[in-house]
């Protein structure tokens, strides 16, 4: 079983000319199979992490590893993070002009698979996890993130995830902006690939509400850049009920 391992991850960005550190130390482990959700209040740092993982060039590891099975995940290209079995769901937040949806998924997939997929299971394949996230099938000839919605480009990037299938998937606020409907049809689908057992799901978001759809293995709560409380699913109940200003005390970046 694959595993991500963080450990003691410090990392600034340059702002103003001058350097600010955001993640200050943070520490943890996401094996394939299970559902991590980290949590915290907007500012903490949670996307710094996420494209942190991702290499972002814009953000400076200054300490720490990033580790896939031992395999130092700082030091791969993006393309190798990816055929390493990473999916990181910010990576391809931009528009892909005279790309379909449909070349895109089979590109990925040949590359993340070393084979092209054989087209007729391919197209199978699309067409189901198409319909379990009631996409319009036309979707598939549209340019990637071209004129996408919110709740399009979501649905993609869960599309993506359920034909990719990589060992460790990490997705940002893969619920904001989405409509109830949208919400519940995403969570379905992050559920599916967890019940695969195949997939590590880092889960990272800012709301409590997609833990009614989706029940995390572990729970963590993110503040100051770090982790700074870990538990179980009873632990979202808790930010649910009381918000993040218990970790919160002297602000959300100190
Ligand atoms: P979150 O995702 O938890 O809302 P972010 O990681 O987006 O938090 O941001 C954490 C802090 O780091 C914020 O103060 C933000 O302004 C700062 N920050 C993040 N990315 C950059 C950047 N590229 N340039 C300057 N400051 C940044
Ligand atoms: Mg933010
Ligand atoms: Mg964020």
């Amino acid at each position: 079983m694959a595993t991500l391992e963080i450990r003691d991850l410090h990392v600034s960005v340059e702002a103003d000319n001058s350097t600010k550190e955001i993640l200050k130390g943070v520490d943890l482990t996401v094996k394939q199979g299970e559902t991590h959700a980290i949590m915290g209040p907007n500012g903490s740092g949670k996307s710094t992490l996420a494209y942190s993982i991702a290499g972002h060039p814009k953000y400076t590891i200054t300490s720490g590893t990033v580790t896939l099975d031992g395999e130092d995940v700082l030091e791969m290209s993006v393309d190798e993070r990816a055929r390493a079995g990473m999916f990181l769901a910010m990576q391809y937040p931009v528009e892909v002009p005279g790309v379909s949806v449909s070349n895109f998924l089979r590109t990925s997939a040949t590359a993340i698979r070393g084979e092209a997929p054989k087209l007729r299971t391919w197209v199978k394949e699309v067409k189901s996890a198409m319909e379990q996230l009631q996409m319009d099938p036309a979707f598939a000839e549209r340019n990637v993130n071209e004129g996408f919605s919110g709740g399009e480009k979501k649905r993609h990037e869960i599309l993506q995830l359920e034909l990719l299938k990589p060992k460790i998937a990490i997705l940002d606020e893969t619920d904001s902006g989405l409509d109830v409907d949208a919400l519940r049809q995403v969570s379905e689908g992050v559920n599916r690939v967890h019940a695969s057992g195949e997939v590590g799901t880092l889960l990272i978001t800012h709301y409590t509400r997609i833990l009614r759809y989706i029940k995390p293995d572990f729970v963590h709560v993110f503040a100051k850049g770090r982790i700074v409380a870990s538990g179980g699913p009873e632990l979202a109940d808790k930010l649910e009920a009381e918000g993040y200003e218990e970790y919160t005390k002297g602000g959300v970046t100190a």
